[in-house]
C-alpha cells in the first residue's frame, strides 16, 4: 500500500529515558510503514539540552508556533540528583515550562477511558477532561511566616506613584502566615480562548468553576471575564453546535462532576486544575493512560502523555531486563498530533489513520493484550502480559488486521 503523504511537517520533540526508548519503536512499527512522515525534529533529550544551554528547547517552541502542531515525548526536568548523572553544566527549568511560557497555552489533560477499565466513580461513561490554567496564583506568590505581633498591609501604587488602594489585611497578635496572589486579565482571557476553541474542536460541553461567592474580586474577575469572552466571541458557535457553557461554584461543580456521566471539558484555575487533574487520572485508572495537549490562543497544539519518562523501568532496561512500559498515551499524543495535522492540512487520509491506530491500539487491549500496569486493572478474563515493544507490535498486528 502507498504510504500516507504529508504536507507541512509535524514538530517532533524527542525525549529522555524509556520514553525516548518507546518514541522510536511507535514510529519504526506504528507510523512509518503506514506515514510518510514530515517532521522537523528537535532532540529535547537532556544531553542534547545541555549541549546547546537549553536553545533546543526553545527553538522547538518557536517550531511548534511556525508549524502551528508539535508532538513531544516525555523529558527529564532535571534536578540536583539529574545534574550528577548527566554532568550537567546547570539545571535547566523544565522544558514544559518554557515551551508553554512561549506558547501561552492552556493544558488540556484527557484519560483514554475503555469499558474494561472501570472507573472509581461508577457514573462516569465517558472521559472528563480538565483544562488547567497554567499561570499564577499561588504558582506565583509571594508568602510570609510571619514570626511576631504586628501589622500586615496591601497596598497598590501606579505607574505615577499614586496609591490606589491601602488596606489592613491582618492585625497580628500572634504569629501566623502571610500570602499574595496575583493574576493578570491577558492571560484569563487567552486561558478563556483557549478552553472556547477546545470546547468548539472536540464539541464537547465547558463547564469553568471559581470560588466566586467567596473571593468576589479576584475569582468573581475569572468568571466575568470568561462570560464577556463567551457572550460576544463563542456563543453563537456553541448555540450552533449545541454544546453548552456553564459555569458553577466549585463546590456545585466537584459534586454535579462526581455524579455525572463525564464527556465535557471542566475548566479550572490553576490550583484547582493541579488537584482535579491527578484526582481524574486516578478515578479513571492510571496516569499511564491520560494524554495532554497545550492549546494556545493563537491555534498551535502541542500533544504529549501526562506521565514522565518511567526512570524505574529505564534503569531495569539498562541492566539488560524485560520491561512492560505502557505506550498508550505516547501513541496517542503522536495520532493526536497527526490527526491535528490532518485536519489543517485537508488530508482526510491522516485523520483516518490516527483514528484507527487509536482504535486498534484499544482493540489489542480488549482482546487481552497488554502491558503489567493495565493487567492490573483491567476486568478482563483472559490477559496476557506483554513487553514494550511486544504490545507496539501486537497493536500493528491488530492494526493491519484491521485495515488490511
Ligand atoms: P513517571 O515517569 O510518570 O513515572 C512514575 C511511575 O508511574 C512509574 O515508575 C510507573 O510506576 C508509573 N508509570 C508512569 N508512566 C507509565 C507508563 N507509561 N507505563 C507504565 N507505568 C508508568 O514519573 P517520575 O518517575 O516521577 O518522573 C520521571 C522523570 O520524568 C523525572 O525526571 C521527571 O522530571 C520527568 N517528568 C516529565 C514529564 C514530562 O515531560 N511531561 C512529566 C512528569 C515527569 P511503577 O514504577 O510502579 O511501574
Ligand atoms: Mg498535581
Amino acid at each position: 500500500m502507498a504510504k500516507i503523504q504529508m504536507r507541512t511537517p509535524l514538530v517532533e520533540m524527542d525525549g529522555d529515558e524509556m520514553t525516548r526508548i518507546i518514541w522510536a519503536m511507535i514510529k519504526e512499527h506504528l507510523i512509518n510503514p503506514y506515514i510518510d512522515l514530515k517532521t522537523e525534529y528537535y532532540d529535547l533529550g537532556l544531553v542534547k539540552r545541555d549541549e546547546t544551554d537549553d536553545r533546543i528547547t526553545v527553538e522547538a517552541a518557536e517550531a511548534v508556533k511556525k508549524y502551528g502542531v508539535g508532538v513531544k515525548c516525555a523529558t527529564i526536568t532535571p534536578n540536583a540528583q539529574r545534574v550528577t548523572e548527566y554532568n550537567l553544566k546547570k539545571m535547566y527549568k523544565s522544558p514544559n515550562g518554557t515551551i508553554r511560557a512561549i506558547l501561552d497555552g492552556t493544558v488540556f489533560r484527557t484519560p483514554i477511558t475503555m469499558d474494561c477499565l472501570k472507573p472509581s466513580v461508577r457514573s462516569w461513561n465517558k472521559p472528563i477532561t480538565i483544562a488547567r490554567h497554567a499561570y499564577g496564583d499561588i504558582y506565583k506568590c509571594t508568602e510570609y511566616r510571619v514570626p511576631t505581633n504586628g501589622k500586615a498591609e496591601i497596598k497598590f501604587t501606579d505607574e505615577n506613584g499614586n496609591v490606589l488602594f491601602d488596606e489592613t489585611v491582618f492585625d497580628f497578635k500572634c504569629p501566623g502566615v502571610l500570602m499574595a496572589t496575583y493574576n493578570k486579565d491577558d492571560s484569563i482571557e487567552s486561558f478563556a480562548h483557549a478552553c472556547f476553541q477546545f470546547a468548539l474542536a472536540t464539541k464537547q460541553d465547558l463547564w469553568f468553576s471559581t470560588k466566586d461567592t467567596i473571593s468576589k474580586k479576584y475569582d468573581h474577575t475569572f468568571k466575568d471575564i470568561f462570560q464577556k469572552i463567551y457572550d460576544e466571541q463563542y456563543k453563537a458557535r456553541f448555540e450552533e453546535l449545541g454544546i453548552t457553557y456553564f459555569y458553577t461554584l466549585i463546590d456545585d461543580a466537584v459534586a454535579r462532576v462526581i455524579r455525572s456521566n463525564g464527556g465535557f471539558i471542566w475548566a479550572c484555575k490553576n490550583y484547582d486544575g493541579d488537584v482535579m487533574s491527578d484526582m481524574v487520572a486516578t478515578a479513571f485508572g492510571s496516569l499511564a493512560m491520560m494524554t495532554s495537549v497545550l492549546c494556545s490562543p493563537d491555534g498551535n497544539f502541542e500533544y504529549e502523555a501526562a506521565h514522565g519518562t518511567v526512570t524505574r523501568h529505564y534503569y531495569k532496561h539498562l541492566e539488560g531486563e524485560k520491561t512492560s512500559t505502557n505506550s498508550m498515551a505516547t501513541l496517542f499524543a503522536w495520532t493526536g498530533a497527526l490527526r491535528k495535522r490532518g485536519e489543517l492540512d485537508n488530508i482526510p487520509e491522516l485523520v483516518k489513520y490516527a483514528d484507527d491506530m487509536e482504535a486498534a491500539s484499544l482493540k489489542t487491549i480488549e482482546n487481552g493484550f497488554m502491558t503489567k500496569d493495565l493487567a492490573l486493572l483491567a476486568d478482563l478474563e483472559n490477559k496476557t502480559v506483554l513487553g514494550t515493544e511486544e504490545f507496539i507490535i501486537k497493536v500493528r498486528e491488530t492494526y493491519d488486521a484491521m485495515v488490511g
